[in-house]
């Protein structure tokens, strides 16, 4: 362990206030073992308290704590300095979401769209009355799909989505391949008319920009793939 000095650049913007986004720049010193998230707080707990930012489990699983650091999305808090061969940051908002204020982005399309593809088990079965339980291959189905913490950085990164903001997005995408590759689940046929329209699974060009925002390495466009099978064989 040992003290560094840095250099960090943050996107600031309040829309109340500021005409556009703009570059502040904070000078601190700090131990070369932290993370984004604790350069962020010293910051704000120490040298300028009106900066904004998301941050709450600390542990890469809430997700609120997605940005853009050096030009990568990351969850804040699970990042360290050490991963950056540099001692000068650039922390923007994640891409592609309307600025709430400074690092905080609106999510609410985001949520919006993953509601749209019915994030639940559907049961048109009577359900059991203890565990519904399922095999351990047809869990490893579903099982790195339901790994997503909905942190925001796929679809943040998805060119698709910048060129169509009505486009569903790798997120809610993931989300409905949990649900309909799940053994348990009912409701294949009515998410697959949600997804196969004209904003929806055929609007990803497999880019993999998704892939590697992802914190949790989840394989996002191998299960969209698997979904664009499913959809054809539906419509068949
Ligand atoms: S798939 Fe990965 S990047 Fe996308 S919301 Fe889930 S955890 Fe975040």
């Amino acid at each position: 362990m040992a003290k560094v000095k840095l250099n960090v650049k943050v996107l600031r913007y309040n829309p109340d206030t500021d005409k556009k986004p703009y570059w502040k720049t904070y000078e601190l010193e700090t131990e070369d073992d932290v993370t984004i998230l604790d350069v962020l707080n010293e910051i704000h707990w120490n040298i300028d308290g009106t900066l904004a930012y998301r941050r709450s489990c600390r542990s890469a699983i809430c997700g609120s704590c997605a940005m853009k650091v050096n030009g990568r999305n990351v969850l804040a808090c699970e990042t360290g300095l050490h991963q950056f061969n540099s001692h000068k940051l650039k922390i923007e908002p994640l891409p592609g979401f309307k600025i709430i204020k400074d690092l905080v982005v609106d999510l609410d399309e985001f949520f919006a769209k993953l509601e749209r593809i019915l994030p639940y088990l559907i049961l048109k079965k009577p359900t059991p009355d203890k565990e519904f339980l399922q095999s351990p291959q047809d869990f490893d189905k579903i099982q790195e799909a339901a790994m997503c913490i909905l942190c925001g950085s796929c679809t943040s990164s998805c060119p698709s989505l910048w060129a169509n903001e009505d486009y569903l997005g790798p997120a809610a995408l993931l989300k409905a391949y949990r649900f309909i590759f799940d053994s348990r689940d009912d409701g294949t046929d009515e998410r697959l008319d949600i997804i196969n329209d004209r904003n929806g699974i055929w609007r990803c060009h497999t880019i993999f920009n998704c892939m590697e925002a992802c914190p949790k390495d989840i394989k996002i466009t191998e299960y969209l793939s698997r979904l664009k099978v499913k959809a054809t064989e539906n419509s068949i």
